[in-house]
């Protein structure tokens, strides 16, 4: 089924008026008729809507059902992640906002090759928010999450150290029970940040740097991951942690 995201001002008693980019899809790509349905997402939740009127400019689309289907996760997840080379980051972004993460955060650290200036940064974020939205619509998310602006490491650390749980895979770290006692102290409710280097890793200072900022820095096992893979592990490994263990909602 279509999910289409709307803002909060696109509701209209008990329905949702739609016009834009949106309208054009259901309307002249689609095709859909009067009647058939589809869910809009609006300020976090999903509802089901029926397409009731069809105008040049807006269609109206009625409520049939609120709060219809509830894919987040009980606990806010914030992956941090070390600028990677190339279009690394499209990827990541797209694979963890399908695993469900509330935000994304690139941080350039001490051993990331990819260097941008600020008219890059503005560029790629525009470009990294688009797959974000995608990404949303696909896996069918109530709400798109946001890709920041691009940090510096002490940016990031002033924002984890704001997060219940700060988590950082290191590749140096052994052994799986810091790994295990931090999935232990997830709660509903709670956000969590992820912290994952770039394909040169961490240095020395900058992990002394998270562990001052409370971090907990775990093993993802025993291999070396790439940056990309270390990312979708972590923000998966949290996932299904939090939909076996805290989420009591129906799949
Ligand atoms: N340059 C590093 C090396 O060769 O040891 C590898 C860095 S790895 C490509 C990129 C990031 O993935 C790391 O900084 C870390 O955040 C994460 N990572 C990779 N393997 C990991 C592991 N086994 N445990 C925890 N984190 C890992």
């Amino acid at each position: 089924m279509y999910n289409f995201f709307v803002d909060e001002r696109a509701r209209v008693g008990g329905s949702f008026s739609i016009s834009g980019k949106d309208h054009n899809h259901i309307c002249n790509v689609l095709r859909m008729q009067i009647g058939d349905t589809f869910l809009v997402s609006c300020a976090g939740t999903s509802s089901l809507c029926r397409l009731k009127f069809i105008g040049d400019d807006a269609l109206e689309a009625e409520i049939v059902e609120e709060d219809y289907r509830n894919t987040e996760l009980p606990v806010r997840f914030y992956l941090f992640q070390g600028l990677p080379k190339g279009d690394k980051l499209e990827l990541i972004i797209q694979k963890t906002v399908e695993l469900g993460v509330a935000g994304i955060i690139p941080v350039e650290m001490s051993r990331c090759v990819m260097k941008l200036d600020d008219k890059k940064k503005k560029a790629r974020r525009e470009r990294w928010q688009s797959i974000a939205e995608s990404a949303a619509k696909q896996s069918k998310r109530n709400v798109i999450p946001e890709v920041s602006d691009v940090m510096t490491y002490k940016q990031a650390m002033e924002k984890a150290a704001e997060m219940d749980l700060f988590l950082v895979p290191y590749e140096n770290e052994r052994g799986m029970a810091e790994t295990r006692e931090a999935l232990s102290r997830m709660k509903p409710g709670m956000s969590v940040g992820i912290l994952v280097g770039p394909e040169g890793g961490f240095d020395e200072k900058e992990i002394e740097l998270a562990r001052q900022a409370g971090a907990a820095v775990i093993s993802l096992g025993k291999r070396i991951l790439r940056a990309e893979t270390a990312a979708v592990t972590a923000v998966g490994l949290g996932m299904l942690h939090v939909e076996m263990n805290l989420d009591g909602g129906e799949q």
